[in-house]
């Protein structure tokens, strides 16, 4: 399986998509392989089997490094900075959380939610392209109107 597993990599890094982030591949541990598109290879579950052999102490610093990760792409793009804070001081202390804002499609209000990161990282995975969460919208209580980007 290992073998398959880099020549995934290796096909990413040789593709167009790569190249906008090949720079700084090593340096940001970009471990996560996107898609099961065009593979047999069920990433999510060599992914998944993988951390689980993982010592504890090896990965909570993992988590905690995606987790850090992802939240700064959202820090990026948030619009409601003080609840975002305020949601992701909350969850500082856990390497399983990741707090990512959300919109509403409907009515525009932004909504902050910390996800389990294991679930956010197994949605990226199994959902093809582009996928989002949603959530129903606390403003207009409209179903599925909040959408959260997938951020790995
Ligand atoms: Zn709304």
């Amino acid at each position: 399986m290992f073998g398959d597993f880099t020549d995934r990599y290796k096909e990413l890094l040789e593709s167009d998509v790569m190249v906008t982030i090949r720079q700084g591949f090593f340096q940001r541990l970009l471990i996560l392989p996107r898609y099961n598109i065009d593979s047999d290879i069920d990433f999510w579950t060599l992914f998944n089997d993988s951390i689980g052999e993982l010592n504890p102490d090896t990965r909570f610093h993992f988590f905690h490094h995606i987790k850090l990760d992802i939240e700064r792409r959202a820090e990026d793009e948030c619009h409601v900075f003080g609840q975002f804070e305020k949601v992701r001081y909350k969850c500082r202390d856990n390497p399983n959380l990741v707090t990512v804002e959300g919109r509403c499609k409907n009515c525009g209000f932004y909504t902050i939610a910390a996800f389990r990161l294991d679930k956010y990282i197994q949605s990226k995975f199994e959902e093809f392209p582009n996928r989002v969460i949603i959530m129903t919208c606390s403003n207009c209580k409209k179903d599925g109107s909040v959408e959260f980007p997938m951020l790995i």
